[in-house]
């Protein structure tokens, strides 16, 4: 039986002194609680350790941010020679320069970038650089899509105004019709379209993109000379080594990058073409420790990682073997579950689960046997999972459909 104990005092302790205990997408209500750990100790590779020692194979991954395993030995070793020598100065290091230069190789369309510490930070810039650009108000975004905790777009009531909302309209992801109604009533207001590169809601299956869904979105961009921020936040660097938008065959304006950007250190990056760059010049953007040449070096050597040796592919081919079988095991048990979205970054769905009881039981059976598995969120595959890892991960999933066909 695995214990829970250190870890629920610390979160009595927690609740104390920090609102809510823990809070955001790890409070406990999002997530299994009593059958989650509150808090971890460590990680390596495709496993963590939570407070009271127990062992996890892992497919959160961080929530997404570590996308070559924990600690991994190359990131790790370019991050502890520049933190010998310092992470934050009065002007930046020169790995800025580095990292931004590698930036605009990697990703196609991009002439500049600029850096930041998360997703949130630079998406809510990017709508204002397309603002700055058009001089327009109005930001188009879908429906239950995430992109952030700033009051334009945060999932939360709370310490919200009517007018936090006032310039954002909001269409039915693959709703082409509504969109182009939108674009109708609104056309010469509309700043941007912000879209993550397929629909990833939590708490519901994922949905791709339909075939034509980029081409007409671009399509109304680009003749209503509004700009197409992509939000690559969640699933950049795990579809395409080139920027998500490479997977699905699009060119956006400006895409925000963040979590397996830095495997696991506080980075996001926003890029953008030669169009918009003096725009970008214009809007201000600064924060305490955002020349963090620690993160910007461990961003470094993961991109390079990245690009060398494929990751992307490397994580779309685990994680279709994974989920494959994954589905194989389940409908051996008489259940039709569905691994949605890219296999990279799979959402498990139970056919008829409307209730999401299903999902729930089987995430907790699962966690018994040392498996994190969410049951409301995506999933993240690393590059540290292997075959060991995944063939161990099906093995003890196996025993956790046994107990719930029990
Ligand atoms: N956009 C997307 C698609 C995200 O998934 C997230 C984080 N979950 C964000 C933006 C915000 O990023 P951050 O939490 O780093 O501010």
């Amino acid at each position: 039986m695995r214990s829970h104990n250190t870890s629920e005092i610390l979160f009595k302790r927690a609740s104390r002194v920090i609102p809510g205990g823990t809070y955001g997408h790890i409070a406990p209500a999002s997530g299994l609680p009593r059958h989650f750990a509150h808090f971890c100790s460590t990680g390596h590779g495709a496993f963590f350790h939570d407070v009271d020692g127990n062992e996890w194979i892992d497919f959160m991954c961080a929530y997404g941010a570590v996308l070559h395993g924990y600690q991994n030995p190359r990131i790790e070793a370019a991050v502890e020679k520049q933190r010998k020598l310092g992470s934050i100065f009065n002007h930046p290091n020169e790995v800025v320069v580095e990292l931004a230069e590698k930036l605009t190789q990697v990703v196609d369309f991009a002439s500049w970038s600029v850096f930041a510490k998360n997703g949130s930070d630079l998406t809510t810039w990017a709508i204002r650089v397309a603002r700055e650009q058009t001089k327009r108000p109005l930001v188009v975004k879908a429906l239950g899509a995430y992109h952030g905790v700033d009051a334009w777009c945060d999932p939360g009531l709370g310490g919200r105004i009517d007018s936090d909302r006032s310039d954002v309209v909001e269409f039915e992801w693959n709703n082409l019709n509504q969109l182009e109604d939108i674009f109708k009533q609104k056309k010469n207001d509309i700043a941007a379209v912000i879209l993550t590169p397929y629909h990833h809601a939590a708490f519901a299956p994922s949905e791709m993109p339909t075939e034509d869904f980029w081409s007409q979105v671009r399509g109304l961009c680009t003749e209503n000379g509004s700009l197409l921020i992509l939000d690559d936040v969640r699933a950049g660097w795990r579809l395409h080594a080139g920027g998500s938008h490479r997977f699905f065959n699009f060119t956006p304006d400006i895409s925000v990058f963040s979590k397996a950007l830095g495997n696991g250190y506080a980075i996001s990056a926003c890029v953008g073409i030669e169009a918009v760059k003096s725009a970008a010049s214009e809007v201000f953007l600064t924060g305490s420790c955002w020349n963090d040449a620690v993160a910007m070096q461990a961003a470094l050597s993961s991109l390079t990682m990245c690009v060398e040796g494929n990751v992307p592919q490397s994580v779309m081919t685990k994680g279709q073997f994974f989920s494959e079988r994954l589905e194989q095991l389940a409908k051996g048990f008489n259940y039709s579950l569905k691994m949605t979205g890219p296999p990279s970054m799979p959402y498990p769905w139970f056919e008829g689960d409307e209730n999401l009881f299903l999902i729930q039981k089987f995430c907790q059976l699962a966690s018994k046997q040392g498996l994190y598995f969410h049951p409301h969120h995506n999933w993240f595959i690393s590059d540290a999972h292997d075959q060991e890892s995944l063939k161990k991960s099906l093995e003890l999933a196996g025993r956790a459909f046994e107990e719930l066909d029990s």
